[in-house]
């Protein structure tokens, strides 16, 4: 049976990417999986709403009823995550977060809240992009503030929160570098007569539309020359292969709050 997994928002479309992911895995068995009480899809079969048949595993909105596990995965949305990591610290679950879009108020609640378990989040999980963080961070020490930061991202247009989770932390990755502080320097809007570009602003540009499943650049604009990073997301299957990536790491961990660069040995 190996690694006992339990998919919160299972009927979205992380979640049905997850149920593939766990099913595709040798190491792992899905055991549970969760929805809001008003979905339509409770009672059905994960494996048949995620187009690989009957897996055995009904979707239910009743946390007592779910079986023992070894993890909660969970991507669906802020307040639902708060609740869920309630849970999984009252039932001693490791948990992996993918929801995006949290306050700081929230954030600080979900730590504490999993202070008794090891617990990961990350604003994404490709391996890419936590390379390309460390890239960023990197040319914005080298750069520094002579180059203009901006970054830009695009996403399928039932996306909810902006910019995105990894939007900000590409953001907090060239702040990093500068030794600066993202809230103080971010511009998430720019309208009418805004005056000139200050100096160390990171600019933030969001674009919604059809299908994008994720796109990101940060781009350090100099006099004469640009740099830009940039990643490219084809598929959602290979943020569900990172959370179960990081879900494997999870298994001998002790309590603690983790991140995808703790799994992927980037320091
Ligand atoms: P989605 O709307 O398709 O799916 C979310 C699901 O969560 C829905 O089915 C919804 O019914 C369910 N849900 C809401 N409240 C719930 C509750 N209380 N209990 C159980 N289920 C509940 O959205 P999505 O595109 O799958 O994205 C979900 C989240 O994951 C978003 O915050 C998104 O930004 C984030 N995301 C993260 C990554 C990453 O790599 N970290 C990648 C993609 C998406």
């Amino acid at each position: 049976m190996g690694m006992r997994v339990i998919v919160a928002g299972a009927g979205g479309r992380m979640g049905r990417m997850l149920v593939r992911a766990v099913h595709e895995s040798e190491s792992s068995t899905l055991v549970g999986a969760v929805e809001r009480r008003q979905s339509i899809v409770l009672g059905l079969d994960a494996g048949d709403l995620a187009g690989i048949g009957d897996l055995g595993v009904k979707i239910t909105a009743d946390a007592e009823t779910l079986p023992e596990a070894d993890v909660y995965i969970d991507f669906t949305a802020p307040e639902a995550t708060l609740d869920h990591a309630a849970f999984a610290a009252q039932r001693r679950l490791r948990m992996v977060i993918g929801t995006t879009g949290f306050s700081d108020q929230q954030l600080e609640r979900l730590r504490q809240t999993l202070s008794p378990v090891p617990a990961l989040m990350a604003a994404n999980y490709s391996v890419g992009v936590n390379l390309a963080l460390g890239l960023i961070r990197e040319a914005a020490t080298v750069l520094g503030s002579d180059y203009d930061a901006e970054i830009i991202e695009a996403h399928h247009r039932h996306k909810v929160d902006a910019p995105s989770g990894t939007a900000l932390a590409m953001g907090k990755a060239v702040a990093a570098g500068r030794k600066a502080n993202l809230n103080d320097t971010a511009v998430f809007t720019r309208a009418g007569n805004t005056g000139e570009r200050r100096v160390g602003d990171i600019g933030f540009a969001v674009i919604r539309g059809g299908d994008i499943v994720g796109e990101h650049t940060a781009m350090f604009a100099g006099l004469g020359e640009r740099l830009e990073i940039r990643h490219v997301a084809t598929d959602r299957m290979t943020f569900a292969r990172g959370a179960m990536r990081a879900a494997a790491w999870l298994m001998d961990k002790p309590a603690g709050y983790y991140g995808m660069r703790d799994v992927l040995g980037l320091g």
